[in-house]
């Protein structure tokens, strides 16, 4: 029976960690690190991520700025509220929540947040960094949490052969640029497969690790892995379900119940990846205030 790999228990972990190194970093710099999170229209889902961030922020001390924006607010009043958040010295991290209402091209702006604060990972400079093997970058908040998992189960990718179902900007390629990158958490041999990938399962069957972010309910079926594989399930599908109240229960992209007989370790949906998100952006935010604080210094030396 597979062991389970808790993104909650690991995720409350690092807060307190991150909390401790805050404070640490606050008693040597005088900076609080800040978090923008902006919203743009009234999507429910969105809104209780957003009010999830400032709550996380809160908890462990950072400073919290959430902007809800009418839904037929303008791009360019967007630009002028990251232009505000690029100049703000109290915000070293912001996000903007996608989706964006059609009428903004999300594009323009991800590229108008300054590449420094910009804990989501989505501008193409920290993209490129990324990709050239940057240690320092600022990388997306859900494969980095892939990672930790890894990491911190007693599961080093390093060496290992791992497979990435799934090829998303947000998730599959950066996951698979990371554990390919020459740093902590990487050093893995990566096989990244996708929809038009022939015969899934004589991929997967070769993993030691199988990272899955296709978005297919149950995807991945026991008889696609090897005994002591390794799973992260990364997939957050929601399948109807009479007998819950919401009508509606959430699923991975793996058969959790074939899947966990013949695994070595496992990540639940839900409990999982989830947790980790919120938790890297918060890391992401104290990285980004020390690199802007030591640009500062850097800049009046
Ligand atoms: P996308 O829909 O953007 O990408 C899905 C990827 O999976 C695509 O590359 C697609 O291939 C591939 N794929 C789809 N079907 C198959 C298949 N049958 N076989 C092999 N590959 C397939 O999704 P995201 O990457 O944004 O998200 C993936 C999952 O992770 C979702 O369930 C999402 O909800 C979840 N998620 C969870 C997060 C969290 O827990 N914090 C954060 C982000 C995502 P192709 O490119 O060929 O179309």
């Amino acid at each position: 029976m597979a062991k389970i790999i808790s993104g909650t228990e690991i995720g409350r972990a690092m807060r307190a960690e991150i909390a401790v190194e805050a404070a640490a970093f606050e008693r040597e710099s005088g900076v609080t690190p800040g978090l923008a999170v902006v919203l743009v229209g009234e999507d429910p889902a969105s809104q209780v991520y957003v009010t999830m961030k400032g709550k996380a922020c809160r908890e462990i001390g950072f400073h919290s700025r959430e902007i809800v924006l009418p839904a037929d607010t303008v791009e360019d009043e967007l630009l002028g509220v990251i232009d505000g958040l690029n100049a703000d010295p109290e915000i070293h991290g912001m996000l903007v929540q996608l989706p964006l209402p059609r009428h903004i091209d999300s594009q323009k702006v991800i590229m108008r947040i300054d590449p420094m604060k910009d804990v989501d990972g989505f501008h193409p400079v920290n993209v490129g960094r990324l990709a050239a093997g940057d240690r320092d970058v600022l990388a997306p908040a859900t494969p980095s949490g892939i990672i930790q998992m890894l990491l911190r189960s007693g599961y080093d990718p390093k060496g290992k052969r791992v497979v990435v179902v799934g090829r998303s900007n947000i998730v599959g390629k950066p996951v698979a640029l990371l554990l390919l990158r020459d740093a902590p958490g990487g050093n893995a041999t990566v096989t990244v497969a996708h929809s038009r990938t022939p015969d899934l399962g004589s991929v997967t069957r070769q993993a030691e690790i199988l990272i899955a972010a296709a978005g297919k309910p149950q995807l991945i079926t026991r008889e696609m892995v090897s005994p002591g594989v390794v799973v992260i399930d990364v997939g957050t599908n929601r399948v109807e379900d009479p007998t819950r109240e919401r009508g509606f229960r959430l699923v991975g992209d793996v058969d959790f119940a074939g899947v966990k007989e013949v695994a070595a370790a496992i990540s639940p949906v839900p409990g999982g990846v989830g947790p980790m998100t919120i938790t890297m952006l918060l890391a992401n935010t104290l990285q980004a205030a020390r690199q802007i604080d030591a640009a500062a210094a850097g800049a009046s030396s």
